[in-house]
């Protein structure tokens, strides 16, 4: 998928967000290694901790549909800010243990592409499973 063509999707994508408090969509598309592109939009609540974010309402569903972390190869964000949105603290958390180290994470706002980047420019220090043990 072109960058232009991701950009194009991700933007059409925002309308189907359910932002009736913030009025802040933001919109999420995960690439699959066979090409299929998994969708997620930020969902609110009335009891906003209820409310979920677009990364956390696409990635879940890689799993729902019998992929693996390693079948990912892109997350695009975009957010309906005109700034940086880049993803908030708990999805930087979840992203970095739901993809590899080396996933593309391509960030856009309603105007352009920002940047690609990797989890580990988000989030450097994670908190992992190895804490665990
Ligand atoms: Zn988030």
């Amino acid at each position: 998928m072109t960058r232009e063509l991701t950009f194009t999707k991700l933007k059409n994508l925002l309308k189907f967000s359910y932002v009736p408090y913030s009025k802040f969509p933001v919109s999420c598309i995960v690439t699959m290694k066979n090409g299929e592109e998994i969708a997620g939009v930020n969902v609110e609540n009335a009891s906003f901790p209820a409310g979920i974010c677009a990364e956390r309402s696409a990635l879940p569903q890689v799993f729902a549909l019998g992929f693996k972390k390693e079948d990912i190869v892109s997350i695009s964000i975009m957010t309906s800010s005109k700034g940086f949105g880049s993803p908030c603290g708990i999805c930087r958390q979840f992203i970095s243990e739901m993809v590899d180290d080396s996933v593309k994470i391509e960030i856009f706002n309603i105007n352009k592409h920002l940047g690609d980047y990797v989890i580990g420019d988000f989030l450097p220090f994670k908190f992992s499973s190895e804490e665990l043990k």
